[in-house]
């Protein structure tokens, strides 16, 4: 199912970094996502720290996930959303590795989308079984129900641990 019907939805957007002050870079991008233009900012987790998944040589990520709703297309939202990252001089490193901020699409209304170009699969893939994802996500939308009809909350338990830490509002 495709959004191209144009009507507005309700997007979760996640947020790490752990580069170069990374709990002022999620603050930074959180204002830059409420700065989008066609994007309306609904509310934001606590911030949150988590030890790094894949290469454990790095620091620990600062992780948030903000509530938007938005009539632009999946696709254009990511688009705006790799123009920040970009403009916060985000450099490709090793695959999980250490960056200054990352911007994930974690899910899109209920839509399921799967794209090759862009390349786009909402849920996010890894958004069910991240506790940097469900827990921030619960945390301003604790009833969020998946594509599938099922609740996020009903991923908790199983959500692997990155010893996630609640670190302020
Ligand atoms: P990452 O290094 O984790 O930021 O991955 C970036 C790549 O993931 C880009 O090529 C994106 O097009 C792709 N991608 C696929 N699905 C998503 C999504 N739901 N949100 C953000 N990026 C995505």
């Amino acid at each position: 199912m495709s959004n191209s019907e144009l009507t507005t939805t309700e997007v979760l957007i996640g947020l790490g970094s752990n580069l170069n002050n990374p709990r002022q870079q999620v603050l930074n991008a959180i204002q830059a996502i409420e700065a989008i233009d066609g994007v309306n900012f609904l509310s934001r987790s606590s911030l949150y720290e988590s030890s790094p998944q894949g290469p454990q040589d790095q620091e620990n990520f600062f992780n948030a996930v903000v509530l938007v709703s938005t009539n632009m297309q999946a696709e254009v939202l990511l688009n705006r959303l790799q123009e920040i990252e970009n403009e916060f001089g985000r450099v490709k490193t090793r695959h999980w590795g250490e960056r200054i901020i990352d911007l994930d699409i974690l899910f899109y209304g209920r839509y399921k989308i799967h794209s090759d170009l862009p390349d786009l699969n909402i849920p996010h893939l890894q958004a069910l079984t991240r506790d940097f994802v469900i827990i921030p996500t619960l945390e301003i939308a604790p009833e969020w129900t998946l594509p599938n009809g099922s609740f996020l909350k009903d991923y908790q338990e199983a959500c692997l641990n990155h010893q996630l830490t609640k670190i302020s509002r």
